[in-house]
């Protein structure tokens, strides 16, 4: 999730980014350290954090490997399961 908020820096218009991590909700505007996941139909790939991928709206924000390892558990288990199965 990625919300822009105005920043207040003496007047001059700047964007400040808080980013909401994904999967804990986590929120902050120092991305240091955070990840980026991305999906796709029979792939799962994982780069380091990059303003310019924001733009990307399928990238998963994640604050941690933590994080990390929990979203390629959910999205590799949602491929695993057959079409049409009960969850
Ligand atoms: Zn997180």
């Amino acid at each position: 999730m990625l919300n822009e908020k105005p920043g207040d820096s003496g007047g001059i218009m700047s964007i400040k980014q808080v980013i909401a991590c994904d999967v804990c909700g986590k929120i902050s505007e120092n991305q240091k350290g955070w990840l980026m996941g991305d999906t796709g139909p029979e792939w799962f790939s994982v780069r380091l954090w990059s303003n310019g991928m924001l733009q990307n709206k399928t990238i998963l924000h994640l604050c941690s490997t933590v994080c990390c390892h929990e979203a390629l558990k959910d999205d590799i288990a949602k491929k695993l399961t057959p079409v049409g199965a009960k969850p």
